[in-house]
């Protein structure tokens, strides 16, 4: 909105610009750190951690977490970067059981040191962002929903590795890249394991979906 009156100040014959526009705050830096992807307060439950539940699962050899929430709860950037992916023109239907022609919603958000969060089953246009994108950690970026390869209404976060990097974590290297992480609010490692019941501390920092 500021960027917007500033350009028609400017945009007036004769005027000049004495001062210069507010800048907009700059977000923190890519400190590296994982906050749980919603926000501080909300308590949830893990219905699938890394590498599946007892090697069965859609998380077989995958560093993924499933976070139970309802359709619709604000998901915000578990750690700063720039969106390089996404897709929200998906239907609202879940096919658990039809890999082949199942269809996802998901945002990917680029790391500094090149790795990638991916955030899915987001709910149709669901998405508050744009490729290119830069995001500060907290910062809402989506509702949730249920699209794609999915029981019940939840997200699924995972990691990838960097371009040429071995995903890898506790249960040895992965079969899709991704890599295991650890998260500041989550007791313990870090690495929120099956059916553990986690609360966050990340605070919502600025809503995209409120634009
Ligand atoms: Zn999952």
């Amino acid at each position: 909105m500021a960027a917007v009156l500033w350009a028609v100040v400017a945009a007036l014959p004769g005027c000049n610009l004495a001062v210069q526009p507010p800048r907009q705050p700059a977000p923190p830096e890519d400190d590296g750190l994982y906050y749980l992807p919603f926000e501080a307060g909300f308590a949830t439950i893990v219905p699938q951690g890394n590498w599946g539940i007892a090697g069965q699962g859609s998380h077989l050899r995958k560093y993924a977490i499933d976070f139970a929430m309802p359709v619709g709860t604000r998901i915000l950037a578990a750690r700063s970067g720039v969106v390089d992916r996404i897709r929200d023109d998906c239907p609202n239907v879940n096919c658990p059981f039809d890999e082949e022609r199942c269809c996802g919603n998901f945002v990917r958000i680029r790391h500094s040191d090149g790795t990638a969060a991916a955030y899915w089953h987001l709910v149709q246009f669901g998405s508050c962002v744009t490729v290119g994108q830069r995001v500060a950690r907290g910062d809402v970026i989506g509702r949730s929903g249920n699209t794609g390869i999915s029981l019940a209404p939840h997200l699924h976060f995972m990691v990838f590795a960097a371009e040429g990097g071995a995903g890898t974590g506790a249960f040895g290297p992965s079969r899709d890249g991704s890599m295991e992480v650890a998260f500041e609010d989550v007791q313990g490692s870090g690495v929120p394991a099956l059916f553990m019941t986690v609360q966050s501390r990340n605070t919502v920092g600025h809503d995209w979906c409120a634009e």
